[in-house]
């Protein structure tokens, strides 16, 4: 744990009243992990469709399924559902979902670029 007293060691900022370090962690990019997951997924030839909310999932007879989006029906048997704390309360199948999910608060700070001098390596 760093003090307040100490935390111009570590962040050039006096917005906190000390903080947690944690040496293991830090030299993840977000943006290039997302974007090299994306490159192996169409590589493997699966269709990515962005920006298409699924609405419902329904069955239409025994191993087949409708996942009816904002862009048409697809007909499936298999469906394997994602949607992590982002599983809204607005659609039918979520709503399902969403009653069994148990919320962790988590935040995540985005700053302008640091620079040498104000970040430590
Ligand atoms: C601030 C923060 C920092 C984190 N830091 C780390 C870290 O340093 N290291 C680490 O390992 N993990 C970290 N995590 C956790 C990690 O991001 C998640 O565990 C991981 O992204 C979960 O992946 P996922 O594919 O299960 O879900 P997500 O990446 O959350 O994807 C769910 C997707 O479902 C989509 N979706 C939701 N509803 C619908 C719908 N009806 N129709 C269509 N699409 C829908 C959403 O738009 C979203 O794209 C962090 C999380 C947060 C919030």
């Amino acid at each position: 744990m760093v003090p307040k007293s100490q935390q111009h060691d570590e962040i050039a900022t006096n917005l906190f009243f000390g903080g947690m370090l944690r040496e293991e962690i830090g030299g993840f990019h977000p943006g290039k992990f997302f974007a090299g997951l994306l490159r192996k997924t169409e590589d493997a030839g699966a269709i990515i469709c962005a920006k298409t909310v699924v609405k419902d999932i329904s069955e239409m007879s025994k191993g087949r399924k409708s996942v009816i989006t904002s862009k048409g029906n697809l007909a499936a048997e298999k469906v394997i559902v994602a949607t992590n704390a982002y599983t809204g309360t607005k659609h039918p199948f979520s709503k399902f979902l969403r009653r069994r999910l148990v919320p962790v608060q988590s935040c995540i700070i985005v700053t302008e670029a640091l620079g040498r001098q104000r970040s430590k390596n």
